[in-house]
């Protein structure tokens, strides 16, 4: 997607300033209802089916705070190591839109919820902390759809059913300093508010929404420069191509003499170029006031409390315990807390194992290799995870080779059998049994009398080769270990 290139700077250019970045993530709490009305939220149902007087705006109707709205709130801004605020006050902005029937967004204003945060990245290898400002409640507008063709004219149609929705806005310090800081940022952001179950973050629904602010400064210079804000981008990949072009676009003009102008920019993902969309001379004033038919929101120490005693663990947190409790290294404690869900699949399968480190290399090696080669989340496992837990506990009982483990694993991944199954059915138990190993071992020293003498005489690196051949006339299913030592005792 290359750029329209002479509206670039180049590298040289870009060498010489510093990016200066500040996210606006807005992400949809995970009520089951609106957050001033009963509605529902839930996603895909027939446009403007999920609508009453609340949410539609009509005359004289009045908001009813879920309580659950702000719980979610509250929990994210513990997570994201924030004040909360004993009292917020809720605040209207006005503006005009067709999908806004009330004429207003119920927002917070200058009483957020909470304020005070960070996030933690890791940059280069070190830890990085990204400011949080202010955490604030607010709901969401309509839809508008843009694409009816009807007797050769264009329509436009307006869904209400995301009337009322309830969000919260995470507005960042201006921290970030490269596109790769604001992807770890949203990266770890998303991984956090999903731990705590604050929301889905599905971007594709629009759960998630991130606007980027962008300015540059010359290497060294203490004030900030002028920024720009991209709206709306919904990918974090495209936040990061979007960012490092508006990078490029306004170290180009300030090299030829010109002047950032503070605007609203668009990205074209077809072009992977930002157009300018508003300036902020025609800025909204939003007019804000108090909303009135609102009181405070107070949120009491008790309430934080039950709040933060009800809320899960932090991907940190679950990392550092993977660390410590299990003994995980730290490459695989970070990858087992992408997600809850490998985390908690994780810790069944070590539950059931017994064997917490062989766990985190079946999950981490075998299983991801097979869901990922069919494009299957661990959700969508077809071998479970007390199955996978039974499947390393018969090696860790040497009931089980790692060999025939990772064939038996492979039918496992297949059929969706449990270990025990298989294993009978094939025949495929190991063989620890002296008396069976016995006979196959007098097999192979019959056979193999050249390397028997060779031993015999000193050289003792062939009993590998020989312990080779009963693993080989066993099909496998020899226990080696115990093969080891009856050999040993065979030959001298
Ligand atoms: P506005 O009033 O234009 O919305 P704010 O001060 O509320 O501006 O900041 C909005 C976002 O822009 C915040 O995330 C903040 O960190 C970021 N920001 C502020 N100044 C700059 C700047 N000079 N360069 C980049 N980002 C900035
Ligand atoms: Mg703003
Ligand atoms: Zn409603």
């Amino acid at each position: 997607m290359p750029a329209s290139i002479d509206e670039l700077a180049p590298p040289g250019a870009l060498a010489k300033y510093e990016p200066v970045i500040g996210l606006e993530v807005h992400v949809q709490l995970a009520t089951a209802t609106k957050i001033f009305c009963s509605c529902p939220t839930s996603f895909g149902a027939a446009p403007n089916s999920n609508v009453c007087p609340v949410c539609l705006g009509l005359p004289g109707a009045l908001p009813v705070l879920s309580r659950e709205a702000v719980e979610l709130a509250v929990r994210a801004a513990l997570a994201l190591h924030c004040e909360v605020r004993p009292q917020s006050r809720f605040a209207r902005k006005n503006y005009f839109y067709p999908d806004l029937p009330k004429g207003y967004q119920i927002s917070q204003y200058d009483e957020p919820v909470a304020e005070h945060g960070w996030v933690e990245i890791q940059v280069n290898g070190e830890s990085k902390r990204i400011g949080i400002t202010r955490v604030h409640m607010e709901d969401d507008a309509g839809k508008s759809v843009h694409d009816g063709f009807r007797d050769s004219s264009r329509y436009s149609y307006v869904d209400l059913n995301r009337c009322g929705t309830p969000l919260i806005e995470i507005v960042s310090e201006p921290d970030m300093r490269s596109a790769d800081e604001a992807y770890s940022y949203l990266t770890e952001l998303k991984q956090v508010l999903q731990f705590v179950e604050v929301s889905t973050c599905d971007m594709e629904k629009g759960h998630l929404r991130c606007d980027a602010n962008v300015s540059v400064r010359l290497k060294g210079a203490g004030e900030f420069g002028t920024k720009t804000e991209v709206k709306n981008v919904n990918s974090f990949r495209f936040v990061r191509l979007a960012i490092d072009h508006e990078i490029s676009r306004q170290v180009a003009i300030l090299e030829s003499g010109g002047t950032i102008h503070q605007e609203t920019r668009l990205y074209n993902v077809a072009t992977g170029e930002t157009v300018g969309m508003r300036s902020k001379e025609h800025a909204h004033d939003y007019r804000y006031f108090p909303e009135p038919d609102l009181v405070p929101l107070r949120i009491s120490d008790a309430w934080m409390n039950r709040i933060r005693d009800s809320m899960a663990e932090l991907p940190a947190e679950k990392r550092a315990r993977f660390i410590a409790d299990y003994g995980l290294r730290e490459y695989d404690a970070q990858v087992l807390t992408q997600s809850r869900a490998a985390a908690d699949f994780f810790e069944t399968v070590a539950r059931a194992a017994g064997d917490p480190r062989a766990a985190a290399n079946w999950v981490i090696g075998d299983l991801s290799g097979l869901l990922n080669a069919e494009g299957k989340s661990i959700e969508e496992s077809p071998v479970t995870a007390e199955r996978l837990g039974e499947l390393v506990r018969l090696i860790a009982k040497g009931e089980l080779s790692n060999k025939l483990a990772k064939e038996v694993f492979a039918k496992m991944f297949s059929t969706g059998e449990a270990a025990a199954v298989i294993i009978e059915r094939e025949g495929l138990k190991q063989i620890s049994d002296t008396g069976a190993l016995e006979a196959i071992i007098e097999q192979v020293l019959a056979a193999n009398g050249k390397q028997v003498e060779q031993y015999r005489s000193g050289k003792t690196t062939v009993l590998g080769f020989l312990v080779g051949q009963v693993m080989k006339a066993s099909r496998g299913q020899a226990n080696p270990g115990a093969v080891n030592e009856l050999l040993k005792a065979k030959l001298t």
